[in-house]
């Protein structure tokens, strides 16, 4: 296959136009349908399953929960992918320390591969410089994603995890209109399980008619280096009462660990031992399996 590197006009362009504007008070047409507006994948690609990594506002760990996920899973020998969906906040090249450009050949846009094979498309790895901030409204975020799912060859994948938008708003429901998600994993730090925000995560997941696999509580507590013993800087915390009030899975309590800061900041998390993220890995498996 012919590669060649990608011009930032091959990609940066004008949300496609529809004829629907998705206002059906002001719409005159008669459509008994419901209007499906995901995008279609890449004639060269097969992806299993898709699974949504989502939390209710940024900086609570869900890119580092998304890749520490798909090593996981690496690890037990699936074909893996993230796509970065994130395009405002894009930081899964980083966590994985990669420096090159995507390429593209006759069928499309190649992810680009980590050291231990897992593929990935982000904004970051498509423009010229990594720190230029990514300034789009919401249709123009959306439309890229969309392009990250038809453009890209995600060539054998059996499991994508995508690192959602933080959030509920326009942003992150676009994208999952725009795309198949198969399943979501909600990522919460203990404030967020005092507050309404796991709530709103777990109303969108229902309007948008995706099963929620579970939640997993990050910074969930840290290991004191002097006696060993957990200490729970949040206070106690809710997870339990919060997933039993909206029925979910309690995936994982992950701690505050300055390993991990530093395995994002120093782009090595595919060297992070990933006990915790296993079990995780095996219950998203299981799930596949019961589907
Ligand atoms: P989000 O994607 O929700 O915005 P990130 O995954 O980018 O958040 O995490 C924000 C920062 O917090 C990163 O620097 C990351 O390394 C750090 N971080 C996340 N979870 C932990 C944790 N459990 N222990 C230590 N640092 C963490």
């Amino acid at each position: 296959m012919k590669e060649e590197t990608i011009k930032e006009t091959d990609w940066e362009q004008e949300p496609t136009k529809v004829e629907c504007d998705h206002d059906c008070d002001s719409c005159t047409e008669k459509c008994d349908e419901p209007v499906d507006f995901r995008a279609k994948l890449n004639e060269m690609s097969h992806v299993e399953k898709t699974i949504a990594v989502v939390s209710g506002k940024g900086g609570v760990g869900k890119s580092m929960v998304t890749s520490l996920l798909a090593v996981a899973t690496r690890r037990r020998g699936y074909q893996t992918a993230i796509l970065d969906a994130d395009l405002t906040g894009p930081s899964i090249p980083k966590v994985f320390g990669l420096k090159e450009r995507a390429t593209q050949c006759d069928f499309g846009i190649l992810p680009v591969l980590t050291e231990t094979k897992i593929k990935v498309m982000s904004i970051n790895l498509l423009i010229e410089n990594e720190t230029d901030p990514v300034v789009w409204r919401g249709p123009l975020i959306a439309n890229t994603v969309k392009q990250f799912w038809t453009d890209v060859v995600w060539d054998q994948v059996d499991y994508m995890f995508i690192d959602m938008p933080p959030g509920t708003g326009d942003v992150p429901l676009t994208v999952f209109q725009s795309l198949p998600v198969d399943g979501i994993i909600i990522v919460a730090s203990p404030q967020e399980l005092v507050s309404m925000i796991v709530t709103k995560s777990v109303r969108m997941a229902e309007m948008m008619k995706i099963p929620i696999i579970g939640i997993v509580e990050n910074m969930s507590y840290a290991i004191c280096p002097g006696c060993h013993e957990p200490f729970y800087l949040f206070g106690k915390s809710h997870i339990e009462e919060v997933a039993a009030e909206h029925r979910l899975d309690i995936l994982a309590r992950i701690p505050i660990d300055p390993a991990y800061a530093s395995a994002c900041d120093d782009g090595t998390i595919e060297q992070v031992s990933t006990d915790v993220f296993s079990i995780v890995a095996d219950r998203i498996i299981q799930w596949r399996k019961a589907q």
